[in-house]
């Protein structure tokens, strides 16, 4: 895992310079060719968001997505959250983003969260069960599975494959 905040982060991304920072959203994603998606290609968080490193120290947002939405698109006025259209957490596309309510965001979650789940084999959910029962952390296993941890708790609850 590259060290992201160093000195050298601090002289290259000035908070004031929004040229710089698409410049650093660019440089840590990868275009999906087939959904448009930037992927965001550093550390994520458990639910899948990106984690920019050291765009928080300069007052900018420790979510990717958040840091690209506000240089891309404009600032993010105070309790609102950015979604994703295309309902891919790491996805920085300032296309794929729009802001929207905490309620909303549920709701994109939720429904993300469900037709994932409904992707599954039978074969997979018994596997994801197995390392369930074994102790394996829901967030580790989305990882693994390209899933939320969120539809992995869904199998974990049984609410979604009784
Ligand atoms: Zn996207």
């Amino acid at each position: 895992m590259p060290k992201v905040f160093t000195a050298k982060a601090a002289r290259d991304y000035p908070s004031h310079d929004i040229k710089k920072w698409r410049a650093y959203i660019r440089q840590r994603i990868k275009v999906d060719p087939k959904t448009g998606c930037w992927v965001w290609q550093l550390s994520r968080f458990a639910q899948g968001y990106g984690q920019a490193g050291n765009a928080k120290y300069f007052g900018l947002d420790r979510y990717a997505h958040r840091v690209s939405y506000s240089v891309f698109k404009g600032p993010i006025p105070p309790g609102l959250k950015v979604r994703h259209k295309c309902h891919n957490p790491p996805c920085c596309n300032p296309a794929h983003l729009l802001l929207g309510t905490q309620r909303d965001n549920m709701l994109d979650n939720l429904r993300s969260g469900l037709s994932i789940t409904m992707k599954l084999t039978p074969a997979k959910v018994a596997r994801i069960r197995q390392l369930l029962m074994q102790g394996m952390r829901c967030n580790v296993i989305a990882t693994q599975f390209g899933m939320s941890a969120k539809a992995i708790s869904h199998i974990k609850t049984g609410r979604r494959w009784a």
